[in-house]
């Protein structure tokens, strides 16, 4: 097949330009300069200012900037999260530099067919400070300190090397991560193993199958498979009680028949469940607020959720274009003629979304109610675009706002 060979053909050069850019990141990196006395890094000293209203477009739309908040979150003095072992400065610093270069290696993949108008950095961004935001409003108190640091990286790394297209797109295309991964959550485990990398390179993890990290990676990443989306839901119903059960004992309210998920008042009460939840338990919890990260963009504000939906369907659009170039059957969504952008928000709303944030709003009450104020509002305005839609005889076509270039955009802007 055409793109078959084409994709292979571009995989090789996009290997070849992978190790030229990396090597010439690394000289190019001056970690002083962009620490230094001059550096803006006064603005993201402390990072309470982040929020579920944190306009991630903006705080990720420069190199430096997006540097500042990682330094903000892993590298301060009064940094959240450490990581467990002895990573010095200095390694912490390449290894955001080297997770954000895997997000920037696609601009070659495909040549000039496939856009990143989704799964760019910006988007990996806008995922760790999300995960941050719902561990500081409570999710925290359920994941050991080293665990959740590995979380909020993950966050950044969960995307890393994506190709802007589906799953189920390189399975039919034969592309090479179909064979290498046996046919299932390709790029995910593509995500993982180079973050996996990183980390042994950096000793950060030895190359041991065991190690705890390792596998709490594995299962936060893998997670973020959208195919795994109802496998995990049944999961975390499942232990839910149980997890509850525990809250109460903890904040000594045994008594009391209402249940709350957590808030940031138990995480400044001291409450620590890690504890009293087994392994299994935490993991999957950490994979769950990992998840509502990973689509959080309809329980943000109205600005923010339509942006991300809008870029995409974008995305898609250009995936259904190279399938009907290709003589392929255009995957669903992705045809730029016949999807109505409203009513695809309003079925992953209803299908996916909902039961989402139910759950979450049971175990981290403070997140869960401002996600579902807002999904409720934009899906009442996704229901009226799209009434305007068949009255009109219209398509809602909005103009597309993508990221920055630095932000990991690589199309016109
Ligand atoms: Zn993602």
């Amino acid at each position: 097949m055409f793109f078959k060979s084409l994709i292979g053909l571009l995989t090789q050069i996009n290997l070849l330009f992978l190790t030229m850019v990396f090597c010439t990141s690394c000289e190019n990196v001056d970690v002083e300069d962009s620490v230094g006395q001059n550096s803006e890094f006064a603005r993201f000293k402390n990072v309470d200012f982040l929020s579920l209203k944190s306009d991630c477009f903006s705080l990720s739309s420069t190199h430096s900037m997006q540097f500042e908040i990682y330094q903000s979150l892993f590298l301060s003095n009064d940094s959240p999260y450490n990581f467990p072992g002895n990573l010095s400065p200095e390694k912490k610093r390449q290894l955001f530099e080297e997770i954000r270069e895997g997000y920037f290696t696609k601009s070659v993949f495909l040549d000039q067919e496939i856009k990143k108008y989704y799964h760019n950095f910006a988007h990996a961004m806008d995922v760790m400070i999300t995960t941050h935001v719902l561990l500081k409003s409570g999710g925290a108190v359920f994941l050991t300190q080293d665990e959740q640091a590995m979380l909020v990286l993950a966050a950044l790394a969960h995307d890393a090397r994506h190709t802007g297209l589906m799953n189920s797109f390189l399975i039919k295309a034969e592309h090479e991560y179909a064979r290498k991964f046996e046919h299932e959550s390709l790029q995910e485990k593509q995500s993982l193993l180079f973050l996996l990398g990183l980390l042994e390179s950096k000793q950060l993890i030895p190359p041991n199958k065991d190690s705890k990290i390792r596998k709490f990676l594995s299962e936060v990443i893998l997670f973020t498979d959208m195919k795994k989306h109802k496998e995990q839901l049944q999961k975390v119903k499942k232990v839910l009680p149980v997890v509850l059960d525990e809250l109460r004992n903890a904040r000594g309210d045994k008594n009391s028949d209402i249940t709350l998920g957590t808030t940031s008042v138990d995480l400044h009460k001291g409450i620590d469940l890690s504890s009293r939840l087994d392994e299994g338990t935490r993991f999957l919890i950490g994979s769950f607020i990992l998840h509502c990260a990973d689509i959080s963009n309809p329980g943000k504000d109205w600005e923010q959720s339509e942006r991300w939906a809008v870029l995409v369907l974008n995305e898609f659009f250009t995936q259904g274009d190279f399938e009907k170039q290709n003589g392929m059957q255009v995957s669903m969504n992705c045809d730029r003629e016949k999807t109505s952008i409203p009513e695809s928000q309003l079925g992953f709303g209803k299908y996916i979304i909902k039961e989402l944030y139910d759950i979450l709003l049971q175990l981290n009450h403070e997140a869960g109610s401002q996600f579902q104020e807002n999904f409720l509002a934009n899906q009442l305005r996704w229901t009226n675009l799209r009434a305007d839609e068949k009255l009109n005889g219209t398509r809602y076509l909005p103009n597309f706002r993508p990221p920055s270039i630095e932000g990991g955009w690589n199309g016109k802007e």
